[in-house]
């Protein structure tokens, strides 16, 4: 089946919620893709920041392969030792509360909202409320979505589920005011990943860890795209002044297999209590397993320097680069904010053509979110295709 019989049948059977690029993958190695006529790309996207340890990385192969052909699922009702090896490996790493799996990031988000409620109501808050910040994304079920201010302003998806608040991004004095004795929790990401890379600043944060302090609502960080060493540390909370109450990951977390985890303190641990959540899939040996190899890779102090270092780098050299008015992020989550008028739909458009994926969150900007284990040259590889296509953009303007 070639590219045209793909998209022939794509057009007729899937439903229209992706605008997919004109490229099949067929294979992965580390930074690499190659698609359906061999040409080879690098990925500078890694799957919107699942594939930090690399494409088919050889430990998460590995472990993949061998989970699975040893035992695939038992459900929930039973124990499985990657599923608590697991739940161990990201207490002892982040919060020291329990954690409770599930298939994606949206569902991670959805423990999450339900631990703040109900943790709400046992304050006696009877209409709990959370607060998050404009442009924040939380994911497309229902409870993620009402705190995606963006998406949830559609009046063809609604109604919305009641008890959500958006604030202006960064605005510690909105947010303080927003927050009140009805709050349950501020459900924010430390850095903004889909509205284009935006960091929260520190200030912003302490506001925010303290206004929910004062009134006994939780700080939810959903580092579903910052954590797992995206930012070069394992979570990105550690490197800023504050510390959640609860925080949500998945994406990288399998390094390519679907799972999530909202993970608490020990204060928020107990919220949660038999058949108030449940998921049939979620925490399976499989999923498990791949995310177990995953933390052995990215729990590493060498590795996570690395990334602290190669993300200065990179950020340097594309500020050099004429055409870049800014970088935003840190560690290998960058956003490049393209000098006014330039049409980074159509940059982004050249880079694919040219052999580097990455993506347009926004008009204006580029995100970065390339492997962990990305070498030094195919950083350089990915500045000189950055530079070269903004080169031809302002010669053909
Ligand atoms: N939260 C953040 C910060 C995200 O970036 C995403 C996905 O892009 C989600 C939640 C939703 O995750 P998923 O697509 O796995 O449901």
């Amino acid at each position: 089946m070639n590219l045209t019989d793909l998209q022939a049948l794509e057009e007729r059977y899937l439903m229209r919620t992706y605008k997919r690029a004109p490229v099949e993958f067929v294979r992965g190695e580390g930074a690499l893709l190659w698609d359906s006529e061999g040409r080879e790309y690098l990925d500078f996207l890694g799957g919107i920041s699942v594939c930090s340890v690399g494409h088919c990385n050889p430990d998460v192969v590995e472990a993949v392969r061998e989970q699975a052909g040893r035992l695939m699922h038992t459900s929930n009702l039973f124990f499985t030792e990657p599923m608590v090896r697991l739940a161990e490996r990201l207490s002892e790493s982040s919060l020291g509360g329990r954690v409770f799996f599930s298939n994606s990031g949206t569902e991670a988000n959805e423990c999450a909202i339900k631990i703040a409620r109900k943790h709400a109501h046992r304050r006696g808050v009877e209409e709990p409320e959370i607060v998050s910040f404009d442009k924040d994304f939380h994911g497309r079920t229902y409870g993620a979505l009402a705190a995606t201010p963006r998406l949830a302003a559609d009046p063809d998806l609604g109604p919305m589920l009641p008890g959500f608040r958006a604030v202006p991004f960064d605005d510690g004095d909105a947010l303080r005011e927003a927050v009140g004795e009805r709050t349950a929790a501020v459900l924010i990401e430390p850095i903004q990943g889909e509205s284009g890379i935006y960091p929260l600043s520190d200030e912003t944060l302490l506001a925010a860890r303290q206004a929910c302090d004062e009134v006994g609502a939780l700080l939810v960080f959903d580092e579903i795209q910052t954590g797992v060493g995206r930012t070069g540390s394992l979570w990105a909370y550690e490197q800023t002044p504050v510390r959640p109450d609860v925080l949500t990951s998945a994406k990288a977390l399998g390094g390519g297999m679907p799972i999530g985890a909202c993970v608490t303190s020990p204060a928020a641990a107990e919220v949660l209590e038999p058949g108030d959540h449940g998921s049939t899939f979620a925490g399976g040996p499989v999923a498990c397993a791949a995310a177990l190899a995953v933390l052995g890779i990215v729990d590493d102090p060498t590795l996570l320097r690395r990334v602290r270092e190669q993300g200065a780098g990179l950020r340097d050299a594309l500020l050099a680069l004429d055409g870049v008015r800014e970088v935003r992020g840190r560690g290998l989550m960058l956003g490049v904010g393209l000098v006014g008028g330039i049409d980074a739909a159509a940059l982004g458009a050249e880079l694919l053509a040219n052999g580097l994926v990455v993506n347009v969150p926004e008009p204006g900007t580029l995100r970065l979110l390339p492997p962990l284990t990305v070498e030094a040259d195919q950083i350089d590889r990915a500045v000189g295709a950055i530079g070269s296509a903004l080169l031809s953009y302002a010669a053909n303007q």
